[in-house]
């Protein structure tokens, strides 16, 4: 179940993450960082260092944030 990231990272693009992550699945897009749901290991390392809560697990995910999902997932598919 990989992690996601919400609304909160556009605009904000702190980044954080893009290091914690050991697989290197945290890339940057146009407007937000985005998770690549094939290569995430699901070790949670990249939830605590984002500065504004944008990263969930895909099951914990706040309903008006589910969209986000898919806009994750769409972005590797490019
Ligand atoms: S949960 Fe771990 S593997 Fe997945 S994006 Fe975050 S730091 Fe990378």
């Amino acid at each position: 179940m990989p992690f996601v990231i919400t609304s909160p990272c556009i605009g904000e693009k702190a980044a954080d993450c893009v290091e914690t992550c050991p697989v290197d699945a945290i890339h940057e897009g146009p407007d937000q960082y985005y998770i690549d749901p094939d290569l995430c290991i699901d070790c949670a390392a990249c939830e605590p260092v984002c500065p504004v809560s944008a990263i969930f697990q895909e099951d914990f995910v706040p309903e008006d944030e589910k969209d986000f999902i898919q806009k994750n997932a769409d972005f590797f598919k490019k």
